[in-house]
């Protein structure tokens, strides 16, 4: 697969390591912290809470982060509840008046998406615990919702810091630029892929399944974020053997065992994929998280059966 160029690539991260920055950014998770530092560049400080390699679901709310969140003029996090565990308490501890709900430095960036996924039923039964009551969070996996988040973060920034408004707007076009070449890439890769079915481990994929017009005949979790009855796990399986051209889906951080157990008893090959930037060593950056995906899927399409 053809790679994004040094230059461009330099000229996306272009002063997102300075020191001298301005306007302190605070992201929840690897992927919005990429972002702001890609459209803050050198007007920007970025920290990140929730690294790349833990499920942004469960993390635990320590002390280091509410005092990260102390010092931080914005507030950048996924929203539709992804971070509802934790993020609540840390800005209780944080007294940061800067990124309160409500505050010019609080900025819940789904509300720049155009499409949830997987909004429940009225009165549909969530079942307890279920963890995406809102709807699908994990938007973070179609760069078309990155492009959108990336304009929200500039407008934002620059509402924060008029001097370098023009700056962050530019660089946020820079990335759009940079994701429409890389997605026709992207879109034309994958056609291996979209011959065949897919069964995920949990609605992690589903933004990027759908982007990339993937065929999805289930998900192992039943119900976001509850382990699966045997009883539903085997209906997946029989439908998997039944299907015969099956790539069961999982991210790095989360139930492995329980994915490799399921794609054995189907007789399908396993793609344990990276969910966020830095969920494993070489993946520093956003296109380089979706450069490995679509690879993985493509490589994972080679060895299943057909239908
Ligand atoms: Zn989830």
């Amino acid at each position: 697969m053809k790679r994004i160029t040094p230059m461009i690539l330099a000229a996306l991260l272009l002063g997102a390591a300075s020191a001298s920055a301005g306007l302190k950014v605070v992201a929840t998770t690897s992927d919005l912290g990429n972002l702001a530092a890609l459209v803050g560049g050198e007007d920007v400080e970025v920290s990140i809470l929730c690294p790349g390699d833990s499920d942004p679901h469960y993390l635990p709310a320590k002390p280091s982060l509410a005092r990260k969140l102390g010092k931080a003029d914005l507030l950048v996090y996924n929203g539709l509840e992804l971070e509802v565990a934790w993020l609540p308490p840390l800005i209780t501890k944080a007294r940061n008046p800067k990124v309160r709900p409500g505050a010019k430095g609080d900025l819940d960036c789904s509300t720049a998406l155009t499409e949830i996924l997987d909004v429940p039923g009225r009165g549909a039964d969530r079942g307890q615990g279920d963890i995406h009551p809102l709807g699908n969070p994990h938007y973070n996996l179609d760069p078309r919702a990155m492009v959108l988040v990336a304009q929200r973060m500039a407008a934002r920034m620059g509402e924060l810091d008029p001097d370098h408004a023009a700056d962050y707007a530019r660089r946020a076009d820079a990335f759009a630029q940079a994701m429409r070449g890389k997605l026709r890439e992207w879109e034309t890769a994958i056609a291996p892929v979209r011959a065949g079915h897919i069964l995920l481990y949990h609605q992690t994929w589903t933004y990027l399944v759908h982007w990339l017009g993937l065929d999805v005949y289930g998900e192992i979790e039943h119900r976001p974020g509850i382990a699966p009855s045997p009883k539903h796990v085997q209906q997946m399986v029989e439908r998997g053997r039944e299907l015969g051209d099956v790539i069961v889906v999982a991210a790095t951080w989360s139930h492995i065992d329980v994915a490799r157990r399921t794609a054995e008893r189907i007789g399908a090959p396993l793609a344990v994929l990276p969910a966020a930037t830095g969920a494993e060593d070489g993946i520093d950056g956003y296109i380089q998280l979706i450069d490995t995906i679509v690879a993985r899927l493509v490589a994972a399409a080679g060895e299943r059966g057909g239908p």
